[in-house]
């Protein structure tokens, strides 16, 4: 670890802050969230024990989605907060009590440099990425509420085609726990455009084990929400990430007068 000034520290001067957020004037009602949006390591942590191929994949973050959020964020009118360090760091979609929270073992990687880590270390990577992010989104839906904006959080992922061998068949997937309004509309739009294999809590579901952004923010504030998970081979290059942006801006952008006429925003 560093020590400057007689205080340790996680990320150091060379360092990037792990948010971003785009758009952030921005008026629309979907506030879009992006967990595991970069992959970038900080340098005291070298390469967490990995070579490269490891640390480009999937495991390391969520293929895709950067590009797909940023555009999204564009065309919806609509602010984007995002987290640029790796999950291998520490994920910022699970709670920080949980075994997978700094993975010691993620798909079959070992991850070797988060193998015996200590209490310390363990509570600098929340001081410094988990924690801020999170502190941020909740001043973000505070300062909307003041304002009188309504709040539709929309948290963006990616899934790998393959895990552990499995193929999934889907294109994209809603997932959801609680929210009973915005899933059944988005899983509507997406069933109607008639060329898609559509994931209902596919290839997850939420829980307030496994996720942390949905729960915490949405939920427990009684948020209509939804997670969306797209499958990374149709992201994988810019002219993959544009089509879905479109497709998913032109579907939420039909959702929304659906979600007002029901006064649900
Ligand atoms: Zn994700």
């Amino acid at each position: 670890m560093n020590s400057a000034n007689g205080t340790t520290v996680l990320l150091g001067t060379d360092d990037v802050p792990p948010i971003r957020e785009y758009n952030a004037a921005g008026r629309s009602p979907f506030f879009l969230t992006c967990d595991h949006y970069g992959r970038l390591i900080p340098r005291v942590l070298g390469d967490l024990g990995l070579p490269e191929r490891e640390l480009t994949r999937h495991i390391a973050w969520d293929i895709g989605i950067a590009g797909v959020a940023e555009q999204l964020s564009k065309q919806l009118n609509a602010h984007l907060i995002v987290q640029r360090y790796s999950r291998l760091v520490i994920d910022c979609n699970r709670p920080p009590h949980v075994a997978s929270s700094i993975p010691r073992i993620s798909e079959a990687t070992i991850i070797s440099g988060n193998e015996g880590i200590s209490g310390e270390a363990a509570a600098m990577r929340r001081a410094e990425i988990f924690d801020p992010y999170h502190r941020r989104i909740d001043e973000i839906i505070d300062a909307r509420r003041s304002a009188g904006l309504p709040t539709v959080l929309v948290s963006l992922h990616s899934f790998t085609p393959v895990y552990a061998g499995i193929a999934r068949p889907w294109h994209i997937g809603t997932l959801y726990h609680r929210d009973i309004h915005l899933p059944p509309l988005v899983l509507k739009s997406l069933r109607a455009e008639g060329d898609l294999v559509v994931g209902d809590n596919e290839p997850y579901a939420v829980s307030d084990d496994t996720d942390y952004t949905i729960p915490v923010h949405a939920e427990a504030r009684g948020l209509i929400n939804t997670g969306i998970e797209i499958r990374q081979d149709l992201i994988s290059d810019p002219a993959g990430e544009k089509s879905w942006a479109d497709r998913l801006a032109r579907i939420f952008a039909e959702i929304e007068p659906l979600l007002r006429a029901q006064r649900l925003i």
